[in-house]
């Protein structure tokens, strides 16, 4: 495999390193710095504003091309498109473009794989493969930032939500998030990006310390522990209490509301008492719930919750003080994302 640094995995003071290294004037990080993220060149040749020998010793020193484009499909609406890229180590992720309501919203991934094992997610059911580096989650985005560039449009929000736990690769994700909001690059705002955790407790924590304007979702799926354990095992680690005070906690810190996500479950999740438990725990916790019929995965017998129920659901936490909104399923004849899209296409 090319042990070439991947562009995408640079910051700015590892860039301005190399170029040091290499004799290069300061002035030159800003230059490759703007390229990159601002006129989103994609290979060496395209920085017509270096000189010739600089973007030959890019060319052989440093990898412009660790996501492959594999297969792209586009649902039947057309409104949202899914790509797959492959890794140099062959390990496949997708990310997904959705353009909805005057919105183009990127669902990017942050492993290959899961290792959290939800029973009705079709990136649990593959286990875990490895993290991605913080460059091959900036890598999703500019790919998508160069095609809308290109078609005169632009991304307007990124949810964390395609395939893996961003909590469980905290500090690549973090990294990641940090280089696209960089004002002297992508600058592309915190607050119109969301983080989504099955619920890692510590990491919510730290990430309320941290004090990022980043939006947090938490997938909480269910209101009592033993109907969630069955769901997520990682409830078993940090049961929906420990969840529910370390989203108080970041509420406290950070005065921002957390987005609460639920796929309905026909029987499972989605009768009028769970509902009302559900707004009891809630309650006086500043939050939104986000509920989306299941989307159908080969590896989970679980059916999405209809229209009529679903109704009920969100009539009972509305009346509770709760609010709810109930997503459309998007992308579904792409089996785009896990089936988290409806979602993430509206948050
Ligand atoms: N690991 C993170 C983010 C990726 S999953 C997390 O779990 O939050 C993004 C969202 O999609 C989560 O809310 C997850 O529970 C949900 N999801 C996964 N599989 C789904 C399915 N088959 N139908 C509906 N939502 C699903
Ligand atoms: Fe992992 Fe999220 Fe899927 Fe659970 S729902 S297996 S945490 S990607």
């Amino acid at each position: 495999m090319d042990k070439n640094p991947f562009i995408y995995d640079l910051d700015i003071p590892d860039l301005s390193d190399l170029l040091k290294s290499w004799g290069e004037p300061a002035y030159r990080t800003a230059q490759i710095w703007s390229g990159l993220y601002r006129h989103f060149y994609n290979s060496p040749s395209e920085f017509t504003n270096i000189p010739k020998s600089l973007r030959e010793k890019l060319e052989s020193n440093v990898r412009f091309n660790a996501l492959t484009p594999d297969l792209r499909q586009s649902s039947s609406d057309g409104h949202t498109i899914k790509t797959l890229f492959r890794l140099p180590d062959s390990q496949v992720i997708e990310a997904v473009q959705m353009d909805y309501d005057r919105r183009r919203t990127l669902c990017i991934s942050s492993q290959a794989g899961c290792a959290m094992g939800c029973v009705f997610c079709a990136t649990g059911q593959m286990g875990f493969k490895r993290h991605l580096t913080s460059g091959e989650i900036v890598a999703q985005v500019m790919h998508y930032a160069r095609q809308s560039h290109a078609q005169g449009e632009r991304v307007t929000n990124i949810v964390v939500m395609g395939m893996g736990e961003p909590f469980h690769n905290y500090d690549n994700t973090m990294a990641a998030i940090d280089r696209l909001n960089d004002p002297e690059g992508f600058n592309f705002g915190a607050r119109r990006i969301t983080i989504s955790t099955v619920g890692l407790v510590p990491a919510i924590r730290r990430f309320a310390d941290e004090g990022r304007q980043v939006n947090l979702a938490v997938s909480l799926h269910a209101a009592d522990d033993e109907t969630r354990v069955e769901m997520l095992p990682v409830n078993k680690r940090y049961p929906i209490a420990d969840v529910l005070d370390a989203c108080r906690y970041y509420v406290d810190k950070t005065h921002r509301r957390v987005t609460f996500e639920w796929a309905l479950i026909n029987e499972v999740n989605d009768s009028p008492e769970t509902a009302r438990r559900l707004a009891t725990r809630l309650k006086g916790l500043l939050c939104h719930v986000n509920a989306i019929p299941l989307n159908p995965t080969t590896g989970y017998s679980g059916v999405a919750t209809d229209r009529g129920r679903a109704e009920g659901f969100r009539a009972v936490l509305q009346q509770a003080g709760i609010p709810c909104t109930i997503r459309m399923r998007r992308g579904i004849d792409i089996a785009a994302g896990c089936g988290q899209l409806a979602g993430a296409a509206s948050i």
